[in-house]
């Protein structure tokens, strides 16, 4: 059976207790791999050898820093396939989103990174006969990244390239619940000829390895996502230490549908936005607004869909809707779905586990489920579910529904259907999100700055604010 290893120093090496812990495959329920069960040990040892190499990455030329991970990136074009379906395996998720979605974008996040920094400037502000000052950004030094299950390669990525791009060596956890394409990743960069302790990944639980990184003296930046619950906990223990914390959290996030929509655009794109997948990705829409004028049509049209939709085999090229990542999350959606229904929510599509015939027999499927009846207070639709469950509810005005909108704790995204583009302005600027997707979902231009508001996180990632985050900045004033 394949062993996961850490990959420290440059080596692939295993855990210094040896202990290892299954890791199984969604789809079939059945374990094909192990991972290190990694503690405080492993990851001194990854601290020890980005120690050892800060200081030549940090001043290494940056046209050969950004060629060594354009290199990175190539690898991972160069293995699409072989990445595609070791994620697909490892998540559950349909090959082809992997294929089409998270593997491209972990490349994209290694190349966009790697032209920013030869492409940065910096600012100079001359105060009139006074003086020159200007920005000096220097790398933190070492930067912990901690990522979660449901964008494994994409979402790992997403911390890495910046934080390595502007000068850190990294200490890196990937979720234990799929860490295959981290550790393909490793591979690719000791292939890349990326310096060792450069970046270091170490598997395990989240609070042996997660807590040991988070708390250890030496790593003074942590970009974390993952729940809620959890950004709490490191918040608890990162902020005392004064450490620079970026938390990318949860969501619960709204789609509103007017009257006046492209009705067939806003159909399409709402199945995709409730139900990509499987529900579990933190920017799905999982309350639908329907404004009254449209809501029987629209949700006959929706339910007709959803029921349409195949839930197969992650590995089948058409499959669209594969297994929910284990059967721990497989038992939380259930649960949340007998729920809605003690809180009196009407299931008119899904609301049961499945099993498809064959290989995946035993694997942990949800069919995607709409319910409807039941209004915002209702536990469905305030707690995140991460999963392919979505409610609906009519509504009459654009007030009632930014109030809606507005109404739980959480604010990651929103997304707004209407052709009367002075009130998508409107609506936009009046809802609590970190996002707001007019006509269309999932569009992200890596340039722009992306988190949440209110519990669903504290930061910016992306474009520059995931460079200046991952830097020190000095003003350095010189006297004319
Ligand atoms: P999680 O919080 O359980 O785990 C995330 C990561 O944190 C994992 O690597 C885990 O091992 C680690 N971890 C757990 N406990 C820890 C601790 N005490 N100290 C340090 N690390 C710890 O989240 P999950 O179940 O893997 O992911 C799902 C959640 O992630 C959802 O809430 C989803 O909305 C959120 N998410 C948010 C975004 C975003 O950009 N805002 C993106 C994707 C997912």
């Amino acid at each position: 059976m394949k062993k996961i290893k850490n990959y420290i120093g440059g080596k692939l090496v295993e855990p210094v207790s040896s202990k290892y812990m299954d890791n199984i495959e969604p789809a079939t329920g059945e374990v094909y791999s192990l991972i290190p069960d990694s503690d405080e040990k492993d990851v001194q040892l990854a601290v020890d050898a980005a120690e050892k190499a800060r200081h030549e990455w940090a001043t290494m030329p940056i046209e050969k820093r950004s060629a060594l991970l354009m290199k990175v990136a190539d690898l991972i074009d160069e293995n699409l396939e072989m990445l595609a379906k070791a994620e697909s395996i490892d998540n559950g998720k349909p090959i082809s989103l992997s294929r089409e979605v998270d593997i491209p974008r972990a490349s994209a996040n290694f190349r966009f990174y790697a032209a920013a920094i030869v492409n940065q400037s910096t600012q100079a502000h001359i105060t009139a006969d006074k003086g020159v000052n200007y920005t000096l950004r220097e790398p933190v030094g070492i930067a912990g990244c901690i990522s979660p299950w449901n964008l494994p390669l994409y979402l790992f990525t997403w911390k890495i390239a910046p934080a390595l791009a502007s000068g850190n060596c990294v200490v890196a956890k990937p979720s234990e619940i799929t860490p295959m394409s981290a550790f393909l990743l490793s591979e690719l960069c000791i292939k890349a000829g990326l310096p060792a302790g450069v970046l270091n990944i170490v598997h395990g639980l989240g609070p042996k390895v997660g807590e040991a990184i988070i708390s250890h003296p030496n790593i003074p930046a942590i970009s974390f996502t993952g729940g809620t619950a959890t950004g709490k906990r490191i918040a608890s223990i990162a902020a005392p230490m004064f450490k620079k914390l970026s938390l990318e959290l949860g969501g619960k996030n709204p789609n509103i549908i007017f009257d006046d929509c492209d009705f067939e655009d806003a159909l399409a794109t709402t199945l995709r936005s409730s139900f990509s997948n499987q529900g579990q990705i933190c920017l799905c829409g999982s309350r639908i607004y329907v404004q009254k004028g449209i809501y029987d049509k629209f949700l006959d049209a929706f339910v007709a869909k959803v029921k349409a939709m195949k839930v197969g085999d992650p590995l089948d090229s058409t499959t669209k809707t594969g297994a929910v990542v284990s059967a721990q999350h497989q038992e939380k959606i259930l649960h949340y779905i007998s729920l809605a229904q003690l809180e009196g929510g009407k299931i008119v599509a899904g609301g049961n586990a499945f099993n498809p015939k064959g290989r995946c027999r035993n694997g942990y499927f949800v069919q995607p489920t709409v319910i409807t009846g039941l209004d915002e207070s209702c536990r469905i639709n305030q707690e995140e579910i991460f999963g392919p469950v979505v409610t609906v509810q009519p509504f009459e005005t654009e007030e009632e529904v930014i109030a809606l909108a507005n109404s739980t704790n959480y604010g990651l995204s929103a997304t707004i259907w209407t052709q009367n583009l002075t009130r998508a302005h409107r609506v936009g600027a009046a809802l609590k999100s970190g996002i707001i997707w007019i006509n269309c979902w999932l569009v992200r231009d890596l340039r722009t700055p992306f988190g949440g508001m209110k519990q669903s996180g504290v930061g910016r990632e992306g474009g520059d604010d995931a460079l200046n985050f991952f830097t020190e900045a000095k003003n350095i004033c010189i006297k004319v």
